[in-house]
């Protein structure tokens, strides 16, 4: 800004400059033509009067009687005194006389011979006056002619016309002219061109000086050697006049582009320095820099500052909260998923020898918490959990991965790893008291150690997972550290999971059915469906493998009503008094759509209710009681009978047998195998047929190989016989060869 505006004013102020002076210089050159002009005409006239004075004089002298008379006799020094005395008389400087014959008489000395042939030619042709140069001078000449009657000569007189007559001239007029008669040839260079009859103007240059000069014809006494007057000027001397006027525009223009300059800086700096600030601001708020413009100014500058440095304020603290929300839970206020896989990033990269630990857990129960007491529970109980989290490990990072999971990095060495898994087991073990509720919840962790268990925060975080699931699988409330075994596991039940997939469609499931013997009725009463997987290439795969993968795939769900499907349509050919029993899956039993498949099967098959027996685990009573003794009456009210599979191994409490009125007990093969081993197993088998006589249950004995265990069962009052005493589990085609051979047995008995 400041050099433009200084720029523009100099070259205004420099226009203008040059403006004035080229006015100036074009004044003064024509007022000094005009001089010269008026000058050079008042030479003129002056020229004329003179001549006129001289002639008069010459006139005298020529009409003179005695003059005359001398002339006509000759009379050489009467001549020559006439001349002279009236030269005297008349101040002029030079008289002659020339004779008709061309004989001169008086001041001859002046003249050369030339140069008095040449006023001789010129009288003799009648001209009588004008000027001529004489010697170094010029001369101003007048002739009067002598008749005595007849002409015999000429009376001239002449003046001096050098520099000093000259100046004299000049005098007159205002400015210094220099006035100089020259004859045409020794005029300077400038005016050399000039025409012997016109006023010629030129101006030209004198060294540093400029002039003007003007070139005047005058009266020529000699044609052929015409003189003219020539008057010289100094433009330069003119323009001198003016100096001080341009001296005092110039002293002007430099304090005006001084205070110019000085303006447009005081403006700048109050405008564009500024503005120059909050540009490089704005620049440095884009790179993501913190920044502060100061205010020094309360106009609309200043404004501007204060409401840019808002705007940043704005911006950062806006910035900052969704930094926070793309990196935190939004409920526990902990680093979420993204902030830990950096953080893991973080900690390998300056992991020292010790490395650090990387914990995974999720809670027991929550969802149970989530759909008996509600949401907002839930997220109360994650709060509560974070912060027990935060204060068994004060010195972890923990995060919310999501859901009920959490994970926490613990940089303290892989030495207390196992304490720190141990104490957050302990931490979330202890009861919770949320708005006066008590929750008991629990977990499992999984620990990955760095570098050695993964390099990467992916690795770090699946293995610590694997290390979850195994815990987990050990029984809840336990803590693992991953082991590479667990990933080469984990891809085999990846391959596993997807074969399983493609086994319903392909037709890979079979139902096989293993009798159950009524000792009273000494007859097979019904058949427990068990699935098989015939695999094409890994052959017969065990349920004991498969069911469980195919209850967290949630695949349990279509192969389930499969199995149901199949079971009743399969029982539906076999005679009235053989039911047929079908396993059902927690995961099944909790889905809602267990009862619609269960009627389908029934309706479709045309099987009786009271012909089909679902049997459920007692872990469906670790959970939630109360939801399904609720199922269990649902069922139950579709005319289908329910048993209870695996009795006395799993939640050993009796008080739901109370709650639900089961219609058989499974009593579980762990029992049977003891018989012949253990006096108490015994005791056992005779307190769960009493119980459940007095419930006015069944019950059937799993696992029964040998007839020593039949005969014990027997005795103690068991009502059903399951095992390879009587039958392996068979294919549906072998039931009824199956059914004839013990129906032959039990006639041959
Ligand atoms: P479970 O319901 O307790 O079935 C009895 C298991 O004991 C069967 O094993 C059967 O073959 C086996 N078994 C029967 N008698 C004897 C014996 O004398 N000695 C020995 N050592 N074992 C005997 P399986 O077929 O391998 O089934 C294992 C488990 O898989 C079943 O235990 C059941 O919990 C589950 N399962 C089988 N089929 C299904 C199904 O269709 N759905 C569901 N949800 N689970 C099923
Ligand atoms: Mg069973
Ligand atoms: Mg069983």
């Amino acid at each position: 800004m400041t050099l433009l505006y200084g720029a523009l004013f100099v070259a205004v102020m420099g226009v203008s400059l040059y403006a004035t002076r080229n006015a100036i210089e074009s004044y003064a050159d024509s007022a000094v033509r005009q001089e010269m002009t008026a000058g050079s005409a008042l030479f003129a006239r002056m020229a004329k009067l003179q001549f006129r004075q001289l002639d008069q004089s010459a006139a005298v002298l020529a009409s003179d009687f005695g003059f005359r008379t001398a002339v006509g006799t000759n009379d050489a020094p009467t001549i020559a005194s006439a001349l002279d005395s009236l030269k005297r008389r008349f101040g002029i400087d030079h008289a002659l006389f020339v004779s008709i014959d061309g004989s001169l008489a008086g001041d001859t000395d002046e003249l050369t011979g030339s140069e008095s042939d040449q006023l001789y030619d010129a009288l003799d042709s009648g001209r009588l006056q004008g000027i001529v140069g004489w010697g170094t001078h010029s001369h101003m000449v007048a002739a009067s002619p002598v008749r005595a009657p007849m002409l015999t000569g000429w009376v001239v007189f002449s003046k001096n016309m050098g520099t000093a007559e000259l100046q004299q001239l000049a005098q007159l007029s205002t400015v210094d002219l220099h006035p100089k008669l020259l004859p045409i040839a020794a005029l300077p260079a400038s005016l050399r061109a000039a025409k012997s009859g016109e006023i010629t103007t030129r101006e030209w240059k004198r060294g540093s000086e400029d002039m003007l000069a003007q070139a005047r014809p005058v009266e020529n006494l000699v044609p052929s050697s015409p003189q003219m007057l020539v008057l010289e000027y100094s433009l330069t001397d003119a323009m001198g006049a003016y100096s001080p006027i341009l001296t005092a525009l110039l002293a002007f223009g430099l304090v005006g582009t001084i205070l110019a300059l000085w303006g447009a800086y005081a403006m700048s700096r109050n405008v564009a320095r500024p503005i120059i600030a909050l540009e490089m601001a704005a620049r440095k708020v884009s790179s993501g820099e913190h920044v502060e413009v100061k205010i020094e100014t309360r106009d609309e500058i200043g404004r501007l500052a204060r409401s840019f440095n808002r705007m940043v304020n704005a911006v950062e603290t806006r910035e900052r909260q969704i930094a926070h929300m793309a990196f935190h839970d939004d409920l526990t206020g902990l680093a979420n998923r993204t902030l830990l896989r950096e953080q893991i990033a973080v900690f390998l990269q300056r992991a020292g020898k010790d490395g650090f630990a990387l914990f995974c857990l999720d809670l027991d129960n929550f969802k149970a918490v989530n759909d008996t007491l509600g949401h907002p529970m839930g997220d109360a109980l994650l709060c509560e959990v974070a912060s027990r989290l935060a204060q068994a490990c004060p010195t972890g990072f923990v995060a919310r991965l999501g859901g009920d999971e959490f994970a926490i990095v613990v940089e303290d060495g892989a030495a207390s790893a196992d304490q720190i898994g141990r104490a957050i087991v302990n931490a979330l073990t202890q009861p919770f008291h949320v708005n006066g509720h008590r929750i008991v919840s629990g977990t499992s962790v999984g620990i990955a150690l760095a570098p050695q268990d993964g390099a990467d925060a992916t690795t770090l975080l699946k293995n610590a997972d694997l290390a979850l699931y195994r815990a987990k699988q050990d029984g809840k409330g336990s803590h693992r550290f991953f082991e590479a075994a667990m990933d080469a596991e984990a891809q085999a039940r990846r391959a596993m999971e997807t074969d399983l997939h493609d086994a319903l469609r392909n037709g890979e499931l079979e139902l096989h059915f293993q009798p159950l013997f009524g000792l009273s009725q000494n007859r097979v009463t019904a058949f427990e469906a068990l699935l098989r997987w015939n695999h094409p290439v890994r052959g017969t795969v065990s349920p004991l493998q498969f069911i469980p993968l195919a209850e967290e795939t949630g695949l349990i769900i279509p192969i389930g009503e499969w199995v149901i499907h199949e079971a009743c349509r399969v029982a539906s050919s076999w005679p009235e008094h053989i039911r047929v029993a079908v396993n059902v899956s927690p995961v099944q039993f909790r889905s809602s759509t267990l009862n619609a498949i269960v009627l389908q099967g029934l309706a479709r098959s045309g099987l009786e209710p009271q012909r089909l027996e679902l049997e459920i685990t007692e872990s469906l009573f670790i959970d939630n009681v109360e939801a399904t003794l609720a199922s269990l009456h649902s069922l139950r009210s579709l005319g289908v009978r329910v048993a209870l599979d695996d009795f006395g191994t799993g939640y050993s409490s009796l008080s739901y047998l109370r709650s639900f009125p089961f219609d058989k007990l499974k009593i579980d093969r762990s029992f049977i195998v003891d018989l012949l081993a253990h006096e108490g197993a015994t005791a056992i088998i005779r307190a769960i047929t009493t119980l459940a006589d007095a419930l006015g249950m069944e019950t059937t004995a799993e696992g029964v190989e040998n007839s020593d265990q039949l005969d014990i069962l027997r005795a103690e009052g068991c009502g059903q016989i399951q095992g390879y005493l009587f039958s392996r589990p068979i294919p549906a085609k072998d039931v009824d060869a199956l059914l004839q051979k013990l129906d032959r047995d039990r006639l041959a008995a």
